[in-house]
């Protein structure tokens, strides 16, 4: 199913303000709220959609991508069975707190439970973590396994990232019992509710700690170093980004750790360049070879390849060696190596070599005489690239 464009979906112009895509955004959440339509598949997928579109129209840096690129700016890039795209509800509802303005006063504080997650305890997520990974032709062809040493935090390991001083030191919350979570029955202006609100005492935790951890000074997480194993899919290329979920940060308190974002960048190759998903190199034959015929080494992703030149070659030609490209990710369609043969004339010449061509120039084999099989460089380019 094709994505509805972010603006659409909120029903705000491209050029619209922050504050009214807020607007546009909490008037959304409110009628497709799950608690006002039950069991209403519809309502919900609405409310994920707008959910979704507010996340990243109102982020300065994702809007500017998302309207530059559209969907595919912001979607994170296909990667080899790496997620993106899509919120859960966890996710949406920890979103209300900014929306609503939790504790801010506002009659929808209660109602969305001050912007927690409805009932149960509250999750704590730790932030992403950005890094960028470099990777030669070569990798980028068959796929690599990168061991990368990140600085992060990591969970305490005194406390087994608690926070507490030992397990004596924590003790259910005494507000909500240890539910993380509280029920009240509020007026708001869609009437009488009863809601859930986080629990004021231990903000969602359903604990309480009465002596902090003295490496973490309680809050269950240290600066550290972790080297993680990432395997990178063959076909990523320069720009695109891989996530991998929980190994960014960890969370204070015992939450979920963040996730690892992956910039791929790509190191220029000596001889072949990349065009998509082929592979060009640029082969340069003597005068005498092209007439005559050869055999030649080229470098390939693969190692040397020989190639067969034939007689009678002209410059220009390209040649192609399929399979021997890049595959494309999560598929096994792979692209060509093409080779554009050049013919080399020679700068410099002495005097024997330029009576040899004097003789050959008088030769009536050697005027250019171009027939309907020798294409024009656009037809090849044409032929080879589409
Ligand atoms: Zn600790
Ligand atoms: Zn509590």
């Amino acid at each position: 199913m094709s994505k509805r464009d972010y603006y659409d979906v909120l029903g705000v112009a491209k050029g619209a303000s922050a504050e009214e895509i807020k607007k546009a955004y909490r008037k959304l959440a409110i009628k497709y709220h799950p608690d006002k339509n039950p069991d209403d598949k519809s309502a919900e997928d609405k409310f994920k959609e707008a959910a979704e579109a507010y996340e990243v129209l109102s982020s300065p840096e994702k809007k500017q991508r998302y309207d530059q690129f559209g969907h595919a700016g912001v979607g994170g890039a296909a990667g080899g069975g790496y997620g993106g795209g899509g919120m859960n509800m966890e996710d949406i509802f920890s979103q209300f707190g900014d929306i609503f303005g939790g504790g801010g006063g506002s009659p929808f504080d209660s109602f969305f439970g001050g912007g927690q997650s409805r009932g149960g305890r509250r999750v704590t997520k730790g932030s992403n973590l950005r890094i960028k990974v470099k990777l030669t032709l070569e990798e980028i062809a068959n796929g690599a396994e990168k061991k990368i040493k990140v600085n992060k935090q990591v969970s305490c390991k005194t406390c087994d990232g608690t926070g507490a001083k030992d397990k004596g030191s924590v003790s259910t919350c005494k507000t909500c019992g240890g539910a993380g979570s509280v029920r009240r029955v509020t007026n708001t202006i869609l009437g009488q509710m009863q809601t859930t609100a986080t629990c004021p005492t231990c903000h969602g935790s359903g604990q309480q700690i009465t002596a902090k951890c003295g490496s973490c000074h309680g809050d269950g997480t240290v600066r550290g170093e972790e080297t993680i194993s990432i395997n990178i899919p063959a076909g990523v290329s320069e720009g695109m980004q891989l996530s991998m979920a929980g190994k960014g940060n960890a969370a204070p308190n015992g939450g979920v750790p963040g996730d690892l974002i992956i910039l791929i960048e790509e190191t220029p190759h000596e001889t072949l360049k990349r065009e998509g998903n082929n592979v060009v190199y640029d082969l340069h034959v003597s005068i005498p070879e092209a007439a005559l015929g050869a055999s030649v080494e080229v470098p390939t992703i693969d190692g040397k390849a020989k190639i067969k030149i034939e007689p009678g070659t002209q410059s220009g030609k390209l040649l192609r060696l399929k399979g021997k490209g890049i595959p494309e990710v999560n598929s096994y369609h792979r692209g060509d190596q093409i080779i554009h043969v050049n013919i080399w004339t020679p700068k410099a010449l002495n005097s024997e070599e330029r009576a040899l061509l004097e003789k050959l120039r008088e030769s009536p084999n050697f005027k250019p005489q171009p027939g309907k099989n020798d294409k024009s460089f656009f037809d090849k380019m044409k032929e080879y690239f589409e």
